[in-house]
């Protein structure tokens, strides 16, 4: 026993040893520094990025949201199978909707910086021919916008969002993105305070910025007048 507990202390002093020369080796002025003066580049450029403008751009044009801020958040659901069809309807993960969408939007954002937070995309502009394979797995118009007849999203008018702060975090809105269920209803005030701060902070500043909400959905939004626009099949290029 005694023999075991002599083992003991050697083998913790030993480790103690290496610990402290690990310690010297980090701290040591010659091993260290030369690597960080050697991993930093002669000049640093700074790249800027040239946003696109509105010029010349007709109101109605779909255009391509990133082109014009680099300010948003994205999580496409329906380019991934993370979504309630439990299926991938989009080739790649692109938010396209018209110019006047993108004009609310970047007024919208602009405003919810100064509370800390920013915008983040679920879904953008749908191409009818992705509602119409929307409606092929789920041929349920409460859950789906049957094709013929066109949703929002169709007439580059709708936007699925959340609001992250800007460091990317999601705030707490009560449910997932497409849950379909009382719980994501605006009416139901029967939730936590921080759950309908949030809802509120989103649903006022939207408002504000000429979009109008549904009662079901709190991530759904649809610019005011978007509803008198033609259904449009439009596809992104993914290459
Ligand atoms: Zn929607």
């Amino acid at each position: 026993m005694k023999k075991l507990i002599v083992v003991g202390i050697v083998i913790l002093f030993f480790n103690a040893c290496k610990n402290n020369s690990k310690q010297e080796k980090v701290n040591d002025p010659n091993s260290q520094e030369i690597d960080v003066k050697e991993a930093q580049p002669n000049e640093i450029k700074e790249v800027k990025k040239v946003f696109r403008t509105f010029e010349n751009l007709a109101d109605t044009t779909f255009v391509r949201l990133a082109d014009f801020s680099d300010g948003f958040a994205f999580d496409m659901r329906y380019a991934t199978d993370n979504n309630f069809l439990k299926e991938k309807v989009y080739d790649c993960a692109e938010c396209y909707t018209r110019v006047k969408t993108v004009k609310a939007l970047l007024k919208a954002n602009a405003a919810f910086k100064k509370s800390g937070v920013k915008i983040k995309f679920y879904d953008c502009y749908r191409p009818n021919s992705v509602q119409y394979k929307m409606w092929a797995i789920v041929p349920n118009p409460q859950y789906v916008a049957n094709p013929k007849k066109g949703s929002i999203h169709n007439k580059g008018g709708a936007v699925d969002i959340t609001l992250v702060t800007l460091d990317g975090e999601e705030l707490d809105m009560g449910t997932d993105f497409d849950y379909f269920g009382k719980r994501a209803y605006l009416d139901n005030f029967d939730l936590p305070k921080e759950i309908l701060d949030n809802r509120k902070l989103l649903k006022e500043t939207m408002e504000k910025h000429g979009f109008w909400s549904t009662r079901t959905e709190w991530w759904h939004y649809n610019l005011q007048g978007s509803h008198k626009d033609k259904i449009a099949n439009f596809k992104w290029n993914c290459n």
